[in-house]
């Protein structure tokens, strides 16, 4: 297996000791490389350090919904630091755990940043149980305003059949995680079934889902090809084609 990892979070808030994890990354050969996503400045300014330190690990930068910062600072950061694995700004979206209208200015912000320094998009649009906004549907009113001009993906995300058809014109690519090891994930493996295999992205996003029962994304793929009744080799042929055609950066 040669799978590339396109959303996980190795930093030392998540670990005691993060590059023990690195460590175990390293020794797993079913993992070629993995896209380590900031969530904030200290966590993205930590990303480009291991980044530049461990082969297999490339950077995104981000400041998440839930989290605060400014995103000029993560263009300091690109401008200041080693950005040649730097391949994508993200994550950045809406959570409406406890929205306000500043998440939509920092995805705006955010896409400016990523046309600018002509990178991909990483979203994160989660909508809460109960809540009367719908995030995914506020992220794409946004995208149809300010085209991220080198592509995006919507990770981890939250089946919802209204806005796909938005997302696959827009060009987007979808993030599919461990999710679908879930009983109730009906919805969602009614689109990694039926969706243009060009757009379906793998991640574990390794350890924010602390049940996260698929460290290194073996068991996620096993269940795409079992959903789409698909030739293993080919499989990971096209995910990492996939993957290497929007992070264009991964070498
Ligand atoms: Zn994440």
């Amino acid at each position: 297996m040669n799978l590339i990892d396109t959303h996980c979070h190795y930093n030392s808030y998540a670990f005691r000791n993060v590059h023990k994890e690195i460590y175990k990354l390293n020794n797993n050969q079913n993992v070629s490389k993995v896209i380590n996503i900031g969530i904030d400045y200290n966590t993205s300014k930590e990303a480009i350090m291991l980044g530049n330190e461990y082969s297999k690990l490339y950077t995104a930068l981000g400041i998440h919904p839930l989290c605060g910062g400014d995103v000029n600072d993560l263009e300091y950061l690109y401008n200041n630091y080693d950005n040649s694995k730097i391949v994508a700004i993200g994550e950045v979206g809406i959570d409406t755990e406890c929205y306000d209208i500043s998440m939509i200015c920092n995805l705006i912000n955010s896409i400016y940043l990523a046309n600018k320094l002509k990178l991909p998009l990483i979203i994160h649009a989660n909508t809460t149980k109960g809540s009367d906004i719908n995030a995914n549907k506020m992220v794409v009113e946004v995208l149809k305003r300010n085209t991220p001009k080198y592509g995006f993906v919507f990770h981890s995300f939250q089946p919802d059949l209204d806005v796909i058809v938005d997302i696959l014109i827009l060009g987007g690519y979808i993030g599919i995680g461990p999710m679908i090891l879930k009983k109730n994930a009906k919805k969602s493996l009614e689109i990694v079934k039926n969706i243009d295999i060009n757009r379906l992205l793998i991640e574990t996003d390794y350890s924010y889902l602390t049940q996260n029962p698929d460290v290194d994304g073996v068991s996620i793929f096993n269940k795409i090809c079992d959903l789409r009744n698909a030739d293993k080799d080919i499989m990971s042929k096209q995910l990492d084609e996939n993957a290497k055609r929007l992070f264009y950066k991964l070498k």
